[in-house]
């Protein structure tokens, strides 16, 4: 489903990707974990192409990401076409991100009626499907600005669900919320995983890695240190870097 293999990226003379490989199988949810700078968010960047790897390959449904290849070259792919991958993929930041001129119902069908073609009044409905998902069918006609930072956030949610991902990234979803709201979020992530969503989900929330991932990943400076079940990870880790970040966050 996702394969990352030996993935290099640096900023300048900042090497924050240092030959990260990964891969999980369609319907599985993989937490990321790692301290503050490890290149978490980079990682998913260049998972969708947002970033360029400098080597490395990613590929999602066998599909290589952001590039064609022809023998032993490597082309990049057209705008439109990444534009077209990257449709596949979705994204849910930090910070929501909706439009804030949109209500709830309309930043969701906003991708799917401009991006994708889709005839209005079945995108509509979907929406609010969607909405009435993640709690909040009763809030079709809200702006961002009348929205509870979860609400917003499980709104941004549905709007990435809009698009009918193969996959979804999570970068620290519940990281800018109040301690009262990440509950709610959490709850529509782990409806998520058991629908059998694929997800990679950055997140400091140990819980829910407990609880949801099939795998957990530990990052620090740039590579991966350690990766394999919940159990084993969170409570036998075998690296040291690990079980100092553990001591810190749990
Ligand atoms: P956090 O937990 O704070 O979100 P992270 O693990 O997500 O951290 P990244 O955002 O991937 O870390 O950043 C990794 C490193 O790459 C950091 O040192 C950061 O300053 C650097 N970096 C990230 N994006 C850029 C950029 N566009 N230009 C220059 N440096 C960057
Ligand atoms: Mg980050």
């Amino acid at each position: 489903m996702i394969e990352i293999t030996g993935v290099h990226k640096s900023f300048g003379k900042a090497h924050v990707l240092r030959g990260v490989s990964l891969s999980a199988k369609a319907g599985t949810v993989t937490v990321v974990l790692g301290p503050s700078g490890s290149g978490k968010s980079t990682l998913l960047r260049c998972i969708n192409h947002l970033e360029k790897v400098d080597s490395g390959r990613v590929r999602v449904d066998g599909e290589l990401i952001g590039y064609r290849q022809a023998g032993n070259r490597l082309h990049e792919l057209s705008e439109r076409q990444i534009l077209r991958q990257r449709a596949g993929i979705g994204f849910v930041f930090q910070n929501f991100n909706l439009f804030p001129h949109l209500t709830a119902v309309e930043n969701i069908a906003e991708a799917p009626i401009s991006a994708q073609g889709r005839p209005r009044a079945q995108v509509y409905e979907r929406a609010r499907e969607l909405l009435t998902s993640v709690g909040l069918g009763d809030r079709a006609d809200a702006y961002p600005r009348q929205l509870s930072g979860g609400q917003q956030q499980r709104v941004a949610i549905a709007r990435a669900l809009a698009l009918e991902p193969k996959l979804i990234l999570f970068d620290e979803p519940t990281s800018a919320l109040d301690p009262e709201l990440v509950g709610e979020v959490l709850d529509v992530l782990r409806d998520l995983a058991a629908g059998g969503t694929t997800m990679i989900v950055v997140t400091h929330e140990i819980g829910f890695a407990r609880e949801a991932a099939d795998t957990v990943v530990f990052m620090d400076e740039g590579r991966i240190v350690e990766q394999g079940a919940p159990a084993q990870v969170l409570d036998h880790p075998r690296h040291e870097r690990t079980r100092a970040f553990l001591s810190k966050v749990l």
